[in-house]
């Protein structure tokens, strides 16, 4: 019988384990988490916070226990890994009584990422938080719930802090977002981030841009470089990075971006160990790069796999197009492929091109405007990227995902049969919109 060891208990690593276990039942299936949660669905946190009356617990997707009577599965919470030895095929443990070391066959790291925490005076005083594990979700419910906090700070205006900013005014508070960048989700199109931000601001949330933070006072003052403001609770949401020290330490090689590389196996450059998730990186399909675009979609595909063969299948990641959305408040957010800055830089001749149509048919009562930004080569008119803001801007960016896979231009684009109802959308949908808008451009140039 053979052993397979996951290190890691939320997306990736609980899919590679069950995987594991589904493909080899006569294995030895053992999973290692440091923390005292697994399997939950981290996404759903802001949602969760925003509602007092919902447990935190709601957003564990499998019990624990489970795990380990139904699926048949050594779960080991509280087992931190501190060390491998990929020669001797052994992980060191830390648990609460003491450390040992645990021999494997095959090896699934699938440790996630962190938080990025401020490197600032002030950054762990109470009061402050980060948004990435359940626990983060609980003390920040729990602050909220002890304080009867009224004012909040969100230092970062990612689409983590974005969801933050809704989530908390949701419990009433007064919200101020600081942003370094000169634009709110600094990821996004300036046309797309403005119209994010006027949402943010049309809701009551105060939101300043490239303002620098430089401290966190006692009695929580966020003191920055245009002066002091005062909070209730701070909540830090710039960014994440891939726990990657451990396969460091043990000679993996990482990628270029600092996460593990892998190949379409998910096969990490030591024999036997898989890797996979948020520690990984992906191929992303139209820069042909490995990438890292860390997202729970991608993590549950790649620990899948990662299971499977580390049971001694071969299957292959399909690869990303770096498809995301999310809501600010009353508009859905969506990307997928490659922004105008970074197409350039890879070294495509690109043209943005906006465009801006109603979600629903003329006739029909509320909807919103959908603005379009589509990145396009100029030689060929392929589509490259794309980003929109409005109603079922998240399901209509999926539209605009599957035409990159398919290598589609905006031509393609434009002979698409979509849906037509007016409570659903007009005859042209704001996609083929977008794609004749950019045809035009693309033949004025
Ligand atoms: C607020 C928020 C909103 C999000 N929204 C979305 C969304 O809408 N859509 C989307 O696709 N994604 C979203 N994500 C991202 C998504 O949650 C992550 O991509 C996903 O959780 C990654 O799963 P993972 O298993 O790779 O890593 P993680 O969730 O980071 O889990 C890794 C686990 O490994 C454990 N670990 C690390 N090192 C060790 C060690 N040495 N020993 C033992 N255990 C270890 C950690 O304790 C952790 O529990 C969101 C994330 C957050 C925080």
């Amino acid at each position: 019988m053979s052993r397979i060891v996951v290190i890691g208990g939320v997306a990736a690593g609980m899919s590679a384990a069950s995987q594991a276990k589904r493909r080899r039942p006569d294995a030895e299936v053992i999973v290692l988490e440091r923390g005292p949660d697994v399997s939950y669905g981290a996404c759903g946190i802001p949602y969760n916070i925003e509602d007092p009356a919902r447990e935190i617990d709601d957003l564990v997707v499998i019990a624990a226990e489970r795990f380990r009577t139904e699926r048949g599965i050594d779960l080991r919470t509280g087992h931190e890994a501190i060390g491998l030895d990929v020669a001797g095929r052994t992980v060191r443990v830390r648990e609460r009584s003491g450390e040992y070391d645990l021999g494997y066959d095959r090896l699934v790291i699938a440790t996630g990422a962190a938080a990025v925490r401020l490197p600032l005076p002030g950054a762990d005083l109470p009061g402050v938080f980060v948004v990435r594990e359940l626990r983060d979700g609980a003390a920040i419910k729990q602050h909220l719930a002890a304080t009867r906090a009224r004012r909040a700070v969100i230092i970062g205006a990612g689409y983590v802090g974005v969801e933050m900013a809704e989530a908390l005014r949701g419990r009433g508070l007064e919200v101020t977002v600081l942003e370094k960048a000169d634009q709110v989700v600094p990821g996004f199109e300036p046309a797309i981030a403005a119209i994010v931000q006027d949402e943010l601001v049309r809701h009551g949330t105060r939101v300043e841009t490239g303002v620098s933070v430089t401290a966190i006072e006692p009695g929580l003052a966020v003191q920055t470089d245009r002066g002091a403001v005062p909070a209730d609770l701070v909540v830090v949401a710039v960014g994440i990075r891939p726990n990657v020290a451990l396969a460091r330490a043990a000679g993996i090689g990482l990628g270029d971006t600092g996460a593990i590389a892998v190949d379409d196996e998910q096969r990490t450059s030591a024999p036997d160990v898989f890797a996979a998730g948020d520690c990984a990186e992906a191929r992303h399909l139209i820069s042909g790069h490995l990438a890292w675009v860390p997202l729970g979609t991608t993590a549950n595909k790649q620990g899948k796999i990662a299971g499977a063969n580390a049971a001694g299948a071969a299957e292959r990641f399909a690869g990303i197009v770096g498809t995301a959305g999310f809501k600010a408040f009353d508009l859905e957010v969506g990307r997928t492929g490659l922004g105008l800055a970074e197409a350039r830089h890879l070294g495509f001749d690109a043209i943005a091109s906006r465009s801006r149509h109603k979600s629903r048919g003329h006739s029909y009562p509320g909807g919103t405007d959908v603005t379009t930004v589509l990145v396009v080569e100029r030689a060929t008119g392929r589509l490259l990227g794309a980003q929109m803001i409005g109603e079922d801007a998240g399901k209509r960016i999926d539209v605009l995902a599957t035409a990159l896979h398919a290598g589609m231009t905006v031509d393609d684009l434009e002979g698409l049969d979509l849906a037509y109802a007016p409570p659903l959308a007009p005859v042209y949908d704001p996609v083929l919109i977008a794609a004749t808008v950019a045809r035009k451009e693309l033949a004025a140039t």
